[in-house]
């Protein structure tokens, strides 16, 4: 393997270079991530261009995509460029190639239809064996013989893909090549054309494939593949490139979290695996997880409040201080943000803005010992009923403190048959947090309101 340092003597300039034809592919933004990396870590400059010389395929939606993609992930390029802003500069590159005798304009019978004539621009291959020397896949020597005259331009206002992306790397300043193995293919083609045009060599770095779990190329038929999706669901933008960092790439070291400007100084081209690697949704939820704890309570608080239905703010109960406490029981529920949303459907939520909704069988627990039809309400009543009574007392101030408040008399009953219907009482939901997280998010008075009312239904 070559040396990571930059090893052309002049300073490094690195780009991505998308071609707008759909959404922003999320293997596309490990790609750009790796340029940026490795430009900021040599204090050089990174570039985006959009490579939209493909006039069919294009859409602006996918250049704006593609930018708001950067703009949410906050990775910010020094140049931006178009191509279509560029023939000019490809005419006349291709012009001085004619002129030289290196390339010229052949009149052919079109494919589709043989009998019209259309004028083609090839290069005169010399027909001999090319090595790429990749700093990812070392020397792939390939004879370029097959290939033959191959075609640089349709005409000269329309280059193909190869020429302009040769003379734009070459015209930018371009240091380094950072893109994905699959253009591998494409090199000895292209260290033919920049040959013809006497310019000086690129340094190759071709990474490895970003692949779903079936080790198949991510595609949409095996994952999500656009960025913007990820946005959508509350993803958080740095623990999405930290997740994307790792694939393909390690430090050498056992961290896994990284910020940004971490991500800055540890990356390393060396470090690059030759072989594709997985894209794991758990991984990225475990990953977003640790970011989110990263974030201080406003901003989770934010953040949730974005993706929290807007029927919550409008329970009787909702306020900014019951939602402040709730917080901390969302965050470590969920993995992303929409998962707030899943939460709500679910009917996590709700009971802690409103009074919950159960009928009073559901305030037995599975193995209670309140078995016989004649008294076992008015038994699991008084339970109730006592708890309430003890936690009027009670000191409010943690979770252990209105433990500890009922926790003997719980251990002399049997805990099931006071915890569960203090919980079910609490949020009318068979899943919740425990009894004690509950009263004290709720706070003392609503607490001893839900038991008494769980005291009376079961009378009732
Ligand atoms: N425009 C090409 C693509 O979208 C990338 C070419 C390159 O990085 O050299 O795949």
């Amino acid at each position: 393997m070559m040396s990571d340092n930059n090893n052309t003597g002049k300073p490094v300039v690195t780009r991505f270079a998308p071609s707008p034809t759909g959404n922003m592919h999320i293997g596309g933004v490990r790609t750009a991530l790796y340029n940026y990396l490795y430009a900021r870590k040599h204090g050089g400059k990174f570039i985006l261009r959009i490579e939209d010389t493909d006039e069919a395929r294009n859409k602006d939606e996918a250049t704006e995509a593609i930018l708001e993609s950067f703009k949410w992930l906050g990775l910010e390029y020094d140049e931006l460029y178009k191509q279509s802003d560029r023939k000019e500069i490809y005419r006349g590159h291709l012009e001085r190639l004619v002129e030289e005798g290196k390339a010229y304009a052949s009149s052919e019978p079109s494919k589709e239809n043989p009998d019209v004539l259309i004028e083609l621009i090839r290069l005169k291959n010399p027909g001999r064996v090319v090595t790429v020397n990749d700093q990812v896949c070392g020397d792939v020597s390939v004879d370029t013989t097959d290939l033959g005259d191959f075609i640089i331009a349709r005409d000269f206002n329309s280059p193909m893909f190869h020429f302009a992306n040769v003379v734009d790397d070459h015209d930018m300043g371009i240091t380094h090549i950072i893109r994905a193995q699959e253009h591998l293919s494409n090199t000895p083609r292209q260290i033919l054309i920049r040959e013809a045009l006497g310019f000086p060599p690129f340094i190759y770095a071709h990474i490895p494939l970003v692949l779903a779990p079936d080790r198949t190329k991510l595609s949409k038929r095996n994952g999500a593949t656009n960025t913007l999706d990820y946005r959508e669901h509350g993803y958080l933008p740095e623990a999405l490139l930290n997740f994307l960092a790792l694939i393909g790439w390690n430090p050498g070291t056992e961290q896994e979290i990284f910020t940004l400007p971490e991500l800055i100084q540890a990356f390393s081209i060396e470090r690059v695996q030759s072989g594709g690697g997985i894209f794991n949704t758990e991984k990225l939820d475990w990953v977003n997880r640790e970011h989110i704890k990263k974030l201080s309570h406003d901003q989770q608080y934010v953040l949730v409040e974005q993706y929290l239905p807007i029927e919550a703010s409008t329970l009787p109960q909702y306020s900014a201080d019951r939602f402040r406490k709730v917080l901390p029981i969302i965050i470590d529920r969920i993995a992303k943000f929409a998962d707030v949303k899943t939460m709500w459907t679910d009917g996590e939520l709700a009971y802690f803005f409103d009074t919950p909704q159960y009928v009073r069988d559901m305030l037995f627990f599975k193995k209670t010992k309140f078995v016989d039809a004649d008294t076992k309400y008015e038994h699991l009543s008084a339970v109730v009923g006592e708890v309430a009574t003890m936690l009027e007392s009670a000191d409010w101030s943690s979770t252990d403190t209105i433990k500890s408040a009922i926790w003997d008399y719980a251990e002399s009953i049997g805990r099931g048959d006071v915890l569960w219907p203090m919980r079910m009482a609490l949020s009318g939901q068979e899943k919740s947090p425990d009894p004690f997280t509950l009263a004290y998010v709720l706070g003392q008075e609503e607490t001893l309101v839900r038991l008494r009312n769980a005291e009376q239904l079961l009378l009732s």
